[in-house]
């Protein structure tokens, strides 16, 4: 199919042409005591710095209040414990007192108020992180796996996604000017005036572009729903080979746009490990060449794709590395998810996987998240990753630390032995309200209590601890990947959900929409009797996205209109 891009520029891209350092007036509102909130613009160019304008919908009714959230870029999703210690120390002190892992492994300060946001991204950098190109029209955060129990490539892989996050990280001077310097870029000096990002050009990419790695045969990136993923392959001897490349996911569509739609990446080719950061740099130019610079609802690389084709993309991707790529080698995914409790790590010393819950750190009756990995983290220094699944992981502990650990955290009521359901456990939530500017439906603080129905209706059904993947988002952005889940539920209007049925376990195959509309009171009620099905008829071992495939998505072909004969 020949491209349908759109030939007049979006108002976007003419105003990130208007200022190529994405410096805008962000200083000088910064330095303004009177101005409660950022222009419309400004608001646009924060995005490149890894934050988001926002208002607290909750309060809407009384008068717009501005905050602020600020997003953190972490390849891989590794903090030191002195990195993780000064972000637990900066949420406390300038913004909800609560950290949020992203589904990206990255890590979101919410609530923050104009007047501290400066003290808030400077002291972020002091401790060697960055909030740089974490949101807006770049490359997003780069994947890897967090478990290190993943066989002996880990380190090498996540050695390869640092190499390709530093370079696509955009260079525009006006991040240190205004963050970490305190002043206005000089716009007088020709090097800024005339700046030019020599990896973005002037305008950056079309939309967001996403990056992950992934080992088989554990897929806890999701990698299918990436821009560009590499699934590292091992030789015989289990060193790393080279990397299947594939390209063209993502997840985000709108609601009555049938022109937007979710998609999983084609598998484009193998690579060896030294081409890694030229061909992820390639993949980023076809998208910033080729993506929709005229509508923005068709502007992600996946539209390229599949307006024209992967035999075109590899085509084209071959001949800007100037070489050609091997044929795909083959490789196996057998699951997604993270591992809990603890775990023995590929080097003999321990992890313990723990459980957050919608991926929010925080304290609360019971459950003092936030305080116990504080005082673990202080006493113990194990190293941080965050995981695709918004939890968290401490690593490096000697075997000879894990008692003590382990009561540590349980004094604070974290429970590293049982820390909930199956069903629980593989359940995701995207932020959405209050802070969500686009959420429909509420998703982080509505999906706890559904998942306690949903254990009421396994325990009646007789699934017990069945591990089914359910995923929420407020709106169809899809921020948590509904669209892979064995049940994907996305907002659709306030307390209305659409229901999608089908992913798999191994996260390589879309959900179909199997209710368009659904209340929140009403979603367990609607699936008791398909769970109720499905505990009758599945074969031995049959998952539920498996068995929906099986025996539901025949009934949607059956009632779905005829195709017109054209
Ligand atoms: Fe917001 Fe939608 Fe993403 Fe949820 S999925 S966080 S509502 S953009």
């Amino acid at each position: 199919m020949m491209p349908t891009t759109s030939p007049k520029p979006s108002p976007n891209e003419l105003l990130k042409a208007s200022s190529p350092t994405l410096a805008g007036t962000i200083a000088q509102t910064l330095a303004d005591p009177n101005a409660d909130r950022f222009s419309d613009d400004d608001n646009q160019f924060l995005k490149s710095h890894g934050i988001y304008q926002q208002d607290d919908r909750d309060l809407r009714k009384t008068g717009k209040k501005f905050i602020l959230m600020v997003r953190l870029r972490l390849p891989g999703g590794v903090m030191t414990p002195a990195q993780y210690l000064v972000c637990d120390a900066l949420s406390t002190r300038y913004a909800s007192d609560t950290l949020r892992i992203t589904s990206r492994q990255g890590l979101q300060f919410h609530g923050v108020v104009k007047s501290d946001l400066r003290a808030l991204v400077k002291g972020i950098n002091d401790a060697l992180l960055t909030t740089l190109a974490a949101c807006g029209d770049n490359s997003r955060n780069v994947m890897a796996p967090p478990s290190p129990a993943t066989n002996g490539l880990g380190e090498q892989v996540h050695q390869h996604a640092r190499q390709v996050a530093a370079a696509i990280s955009p260079s525009t001077p006006a991040y240190h000017s205004i963050w970490i310097d305190g002043v206005e870029l000089d716009l007088n000096d020709p090097k800024n005036r005339d700046f030019v990002d020599p990896l973005y050009g002037k305008t950056y990419l079309p939309r967001k572009f996403k990056i992950g790695f992934a080992i088989p045969p554990l897929n806890d990136v999701d990698i299918f729903t990436n821009c560009c993923g590499f699934i590292a392959v091992a030789d015989a001897a289990g060193k790393l080979a080279g990397y299947n490349l594939t390209a063209g996911g993502g997840m985000g569509r709108s609601h009555g746009n049938e022109a937007t739609f979710p998609r999983v990446a084609d598998l484009i080719g193998f690579l060896l490990p030294d081409k890694v950061v030229d061909v992820a740099r390639a993949v980023l130019t076809i998208h910033r060449d080729f993506g929709d610079r005229g509508n923005r609802r068709h502007a992600r690389l996946k539209y390229v794709l599949a307006d024209r084709g992967a035999a075109w993309f590899r085509e084209e991707l071959e001949r800007r590395l100037g070489c050609p790529l091997a044929e795909p080698r083959p490789f196996n995914f057998e699951r997604q998810g993270d591992a809990f409790g603890w775990n023995r790590q590929a080097d003999g010393r321990r992890f313990l996987g723990l459980f957050v819950e919608t991926g929010r750190i925080r304290d609360r009756d019971g459950w003092r998240m936030k305080t116990a990995l504080r005082r673990v983290v202080e006493q113990f220094q194990p190293e941080i990753r965050l995981t695709p699944g918004n939890n968290l992981i401490l690593a490096n502990i000697a075997p000879e630390q894990q008692t003590a650990i382990t009561q540590l955290l349980a004094s604070h009521g974290v429970n590293a032995a049982d820390q909930g359901s199956r069903l629980r456990r593989a359940s995701m939530a995207c932020v959405s309200l209050p802070t969500c500017g686009l959420g429909l439906a509420e998703s982080e603080r509505y999906l706890p209590d559904l998942i306690t129905q949903f254990e009421t209706l396994l325990a009646e059904t007789g699934l017990g601890d069945e591990e089914i993947t359910i995923r929420m988002t407020g709106c169809p952005n899809g921020c948590a990947r509904p669209y892979m889940a064995e049940i994907g539920l996305v907002g659709k209007a306030p307390a209305r959900y659409q229901v999608y049925l089908g992913g798999n376990e191994a996260s390589t195959r879309l959900n179909r929409l199997w209710r368009d509309v659904v209340k929140d009171a009403d979603l367990v009620n609607e699936l008791r009797p398909l769970l109720t099905r499905y505990a009758r008829e599945r074969s031995a071992g049959e998952r539920f996205g498996d068995w929906c495939v099986r025996a539901v998505w025949p009934e949607l072909a059956a009632s779905a209109p005829p195709a017109s004969a054209g």
